[in-house]
């Protein structure tokens, strides 16, 4: 098959989401009816931030995509659905800090570097050399390429052909393609871009920047031979995966490298700036910073601090709830349609599912090679009538997740930082937190089958 007769997908992002996309694109479409440009701003790809969560719902989809033999001896344990604690609560913010709950579920949450996973994605890229089974779709990444702007021109009919989508990049050549992903990020271009162009847009201008949540995330690597020197026998070393939480911050601590380090993640609720965040997103900070911070709180903490050597802060900020993930033939996916706070290490999932469900339309016998508008309409309707409820469902969670780690759920008010709190209050909180991530161990399966159902329902055609 001819590059000229495939449905030309132009994927603008190369983070976890976008690459995900291209290997799932690739995985599943045995006719060979597509093929892939990706198009990154970024001169070479590379992952910041050190670990990452991946759930057995994820896993699910990693398998159907062919990763799974790559990242199995990456993950911090060898899969499997036996009850295992995802984290151990702990009081924190006191002295003498002291064990309120094991937070758990069946599978527990599989820790992994950021870089190994983004490693994994690209050597299953379908390019020249690639550890992808087939090399169903062609694909080209083009790095150095920041998509400035899109144009493209509505057909006459809803029913003929779609003429192509020309992308502007900076200072490169435009390129054409049948259907623009915007898998690129918090601050997507593709977003704003789209929504400028809906119907009403000023309807939509609060959704084109993200919104800062008043939480920074202090983050650091842990060697674990450090840790051993500083504090013999520390919790983290052995554990997997802990969190002690206090008044308005948390920090959560787990095993990532085989064992090799603990990642540390330091939130912290900051009420200082009147709800506005000027500068950086991200931003090195000092030792003294992280301590001034945690003061007061259990040594176990302190050690940890004191093995981050440079620690970063991150200003979290996440979208306001959005309703249109794709229309005519543009489609969100991952954190440029839904960033979302990080209190369910589930954000980077959540845009994992994106790739699978809209791949396994795409792919399906049903889709024919030459698209036209009533089709692309359909699946955009698809696509959102499954994804939007979804992305905001977890974003609620993982908003409502964050307040039950800073106690500052309802039922915490009368608490200060350092103060002891009930147990059954506590225990109370962290069995809602548990329910949080219930959905880790569900099957995307349902998604899947449900728009691969609306897919085959002319009646969903609106
Ligand atoms: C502290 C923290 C912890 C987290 N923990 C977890 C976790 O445990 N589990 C989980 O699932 N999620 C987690 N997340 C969320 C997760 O990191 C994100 O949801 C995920 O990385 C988003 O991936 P993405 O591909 O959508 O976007 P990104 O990773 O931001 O990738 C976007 C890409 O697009 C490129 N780009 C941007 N603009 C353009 C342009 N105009 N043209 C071309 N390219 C462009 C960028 O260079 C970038 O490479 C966490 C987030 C934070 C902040």
């Amino acid at each position: 098959m001819s590059r000229s007769e495939r449905i030309h997908i132009a994927i603008v992002g190369a983070g976890i989401v976008g690459l995900t996309l291209a290997v799932t694109l690739n995985a599943l479409d045995k006719e060979g009816k597509i093929a892939i440009d990706i198009y990154e701003a970024a001169p070479e790809l590379s992952e910041i931030g050190a670990g990452i969560n991946v759930w057995p719902r994820t896993l699910q989809i990693l398998k159907q995509i062919g990763l799974e033999e790559m990242l199995i001896p990456l993950f911090d344990h060898q899969p499997d659905l036996e009850p295992r604690i995802i984290f151990g609560v702990r009081k924190g913010d006191q002295k003498e800090g002291y064990k309120i709950y094991d937070v758990m579920n069946n599978g527990g949450a599989l820790r992994i570097h950021r870089a190994d996973f983004q490693r994994s994605l690209i050597k299953h890229l379908p390019l020249a050399g690639s550890a992808a089974k087939d090399i169903n779709c062609p694909c080209t990444l083009h790095l150095s390429h920041r998509l400035a702007d899109y144009t493209s021109t509505a057909p006459a009919t809803s029913t003929r052909n779609i003429g192509p989508i020309t992308l502007h990049f900076s200072d490169k050549p435009s390129a054409t393609c049948d259907i623009l992903i915007g898998a690129d990020g918090i601050k997507s271009t593709v977003r704003q871009l789209f929504l400028s162009r809906l119907p009403n847009p000023q309807k939509y201008e609060r959704y084109m920047e993200p919104v800062w949540s008043e939480c920074v995330a202090y983050r650091g690597l842990v060697s674990t031979d450090e840790l051993e020197k500083v504090f013999p026998g520390h919790r983290a070393l052995t554990h997997p995966g802990l969190m002690y939480s206090g008044k308005t911050r948390y920090v959560v601590v787990y095993p990532v490298s085989g064992g090799k380090f603990v990642n540390v993640v330091a939130i912290a609720h900051d009420k200082t700036r009147g709800g506005v965040w000027e500068g950086p997103w991200k931003v090195d900070v000092t030792q003294a910073e992280l301590f001034e911070e945690y003061a007061g709180w259990e040594e176990e903490v302190q050690a940890l601090i004191q093995c981050i050597k440079k620690p970063t802060k991150w200003a979290l900020h996440a979208l306001d709830h959005l309703n249109v993930f794709a229309k005519g033939r543009v489609f969100l996916m991952g954190d440029s349609a839904h960033a979302m706070l990080p209190h369910l290490g589930a954000g980077a999932s959540v845009g994992i599912e994106d790739a699978y469900i809209f791949a396994s339309l795409l792919t399906h016998a049903s889709t024919p090679r030459a698209l036209s508008a009533q089709f692309t309409n359909h699946l955009t309707n698809i696509y959102n009538t499954v994804r939007v409820p979804r992305a905001i469902a977890m974003s609620k969670a993982t908003t409502e997740t964050g307040y039950i780690c800073n106690l500052e759920a309802s039922g915490f008010e009368g608490y200060k930082e350092h103060d002891d709190v009930p147990m059954d209050l506590l225990v109370k909180a962290s069995r809602a937190m548990e329910r949080n991530w219930a959905w880790t161990i569900t099957s995307p399966e349902e998604d899947r089958g449900r728009a691969l159902a609306l897919l085959e329902d002319p009646r969903a055609v609106l």
